[in-house]
């Protein structure tokens, strides 16, 4: 098979219109053309009025090794890669035969990490137990909207714990940055497929499913782990490690529960406060890493539209429109654009009481009134460091605690009962306190307590990052028409942007010191959304899973 990339063809193409294009590209006769499929398609905005789809497909023809001679200097003719994922090792069916077999692995947290973890050792059959502090996801979604609609926080089972992860309760944004040349994305998105996600998350350039299908894509994956042989216990959280001469020998449960292993994938995300505590204190190395503060930015998601679409802004291909935003400020800081939701709502993202935490979701059609997006601030270990010094290494953990301080001050702010607090960005810009709504609505329940969020000795956020923030709003102007406008709605503050730790690992994917335990996804510091945590939950299980079958 042979793959052109780049084939490009305006916005509003008639529906045969690739085949013609095709035949063209390669200079061949259509009867040459045996068939063709869609690998990718994109669109190219960046001229509004005259927005371009760009495809990648890949073609069977008739002489195809005459026509990839003749295009061999071209690097957007070549042949299709082999994408299909092979098995790094499988274990016989004997292998936990006997009468002393050895202790199965286990996967703490069913996140997309531990999700991806579980699957792949369960289909290498190494039949694997995963405990899941959280709930299972319908009692989860009946919790997290105990929280949306009454207030009421359950500390073990929200948007942060339970089946399927942070990510359960999401825009559902399928796409990543991270290199991959194993194709180990599209192990992810077949496995999306066959749990029920829209097959065009295979060929969409930037695809999401939004929070329901997430819902019942978790039930079927979770179906097919315990299909082969393993299995899912929730509400089991992992309270304390068994180390002994630098080896992971077992985990205990808050029940008191002890379960035996040798190897233990710790997939636990970013928000596992008191598990990362207990790790530090049974001396798992760690260390501070960077993360991002700031706030959720609401407008409505016609002038987002507009301004990126143009005449185009509603065109069923194009869908409701995002962006991506960056701004390096004056101060030194850089402040960009995170989790942008199209079409979405601001969600309360908090796991522990009195904290207020916001992040993004939408449903599949994305067709809420307004976008929005974190608009957030890079910190980096110095500025949460608690000791006062000036430099020197940083506590692992003091990242939390910095948190912890800012999610505090929200709630105060917000006045209780988990409202965020917020602002309009045309009284952010002039400093001074919003007190009345106009004509953006806020979306985050259980609701906006408006606000100065950058009073004196009481702001929302350090100074550093208010100044960074009232800087870029202007700029992002520039970028997008109306992005600035007076009645835009900050709400926050948005801190869990990705872990405050690494859980450093070597190139054994083991913790540095503690062999057999695997440190994974987000919550290790090697992930940041859906596709790259379900990424790493594969490498880990493959590293996990060689060491067990062909062990040096
Ligand atoms: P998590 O998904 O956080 O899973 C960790 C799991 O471990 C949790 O279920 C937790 O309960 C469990 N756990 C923790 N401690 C213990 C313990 N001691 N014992 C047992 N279990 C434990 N990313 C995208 O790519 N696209 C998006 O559109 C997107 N939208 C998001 C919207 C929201 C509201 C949020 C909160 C996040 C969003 N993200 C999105 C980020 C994405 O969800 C995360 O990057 C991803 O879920 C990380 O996966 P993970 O498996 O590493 O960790």
């Amino acid at each position: 098979m042979l793959r052109i990339t780049e084939l490009r063809l305006p916005l509003n193409h008639a529906e045969d219109a690739l085949r013609p294009a095709i035949v063209q590209r390669l200079g061949v006769l259509d009867a040459d053309l045996r068939a063709f499929t869609v690998f990718k398609r994109s669109y190219d905005a960046r001229k509004k009025s005259a927005i371009v789809l760009t495809y990648t497909v890949d073609c069977e023809l008739t002489g195809e090794a005459v026509v990839l001679q003749r295009f061999a200097g071209d690097s957007h003719i070549k042949p299709t890669p082999n994408t299909d994922y092979h098995f790094v090792a499988q274990a016989p069916a004997s292998f936990y035969a006997g009468s002393n077999p050895q202790p199965r692995p286990l996967v703490i947290g069913f996140g997309p990490c531990g999700i991806f973890a579980a699957l792949i050792l369960a289909q290498m059959g190494l039949r694997p137990i995963v405990l899941e502090r959280g709930k299972d996801v319908r009692q989860r979604t009946k919790d997290t909207w105990g929280l949306w609609r009454q207030g009421e926080l359950d500390p073990e089972s929200n948007v942060q714990f339970g089946e399927g992860g942070a990510g359960t309760f999401s825009d559902g944004k399928l796409w990543s940055q991270i290199s991959d040349p194993r194709f180990l994305t599209r192990k992810v998105l077949t496995e999306f497929v066959k749990a029920g996600a829209p097959e065009e998350i295979l060929y969409v350039n930037k695809p999401h499913i939004g929070t329901f299908r997430l819902v019942s894509m978790v039930i079927k994956m979770r179906a097919e782990i315990e299909a082969l042989g393993g299995e899912i216990r929730f509400e089991q959280k992992v309270s304390d490690v068994l180390i002994e001469d630098g080896h992971i020998r077992g985990v205990t449960l808050a029940s008191g529960e002890q379960i035996a292993s040798n190897q233990v994938v710790l997939a636990l995300g970013h928000s596992a406060r008191d598990t990362f505590t207990m790790l530090h204190q049974r001396g798992v190395y760690m260390e501070a890493k960077p993360f991002s503060i700031g706030y959720r930015i609401e407008h409505p998601q016609s002038i987002i539209d507009a301004a990126r679409f143009g005449a185009s802004a509603g065109h069923p291909i194009l869908g409701a429109a995002d962006y991506k935003l960056v701004h390096h400020a004056k101060n030194g800081r850089s402040v960009y654009s995170f989790c942008m939701c199209p079409g979405g709502t601001v969600v309360a993202a908090t796991s522990e009481p009195n904290r207020v935490v916001t992040n993004g979701m939408s449903q599949y059609s994305r067709n809420e009134r307004n976008a929005n997006a974190g608009i957030v601030v890079g910190i980096n270990p110095q500025d949460y460091r608690q000791d006062g010094k000036a430099d020197g290494p940083v506590n692992p953990l003091d990242g939390m605690a910095f948190q912890r301080i800012w999610e505090s001050r929200a709630y105060e702010l917000g006045e209780g009962g988990y409202k965020a607090p917020g602002a309009l960005v045309g009284d952010f810009i002039k400093r001074q306190r919003s007190k009345v709504f106009g004509n953006v609505e806020p979306s985050y329940k259980p609701g906006v307590t408006l606000t100065d969020l950058q009073q004196k000795g009481n702001g929302s956020l350090p100074d550093y990052a208010l100044e960074a923030i009232r800087e870029a709003l202007p700029a992002f102007e520039r970028q997008i028409k109306g992005f600035s406008m007076a009645d835009a709605v900050l709400t926050g503050v948005e801190t869990r942007t990705s872990s405050p730790l690494r859980i450093t690992r070597g190139r054994d994917y083991q913790s540095l010191n503690v062999k057999g335990l695997y440190p994974a996804g987000e919550g290790a510091g090697y992930a940041g959304g859906i596709m790259s945590a379900g990424v790493d939950g594969i490498e880990v299980a493959e590293a996990l899973g060689s060491a067990m079958l062909q062990p040096s």
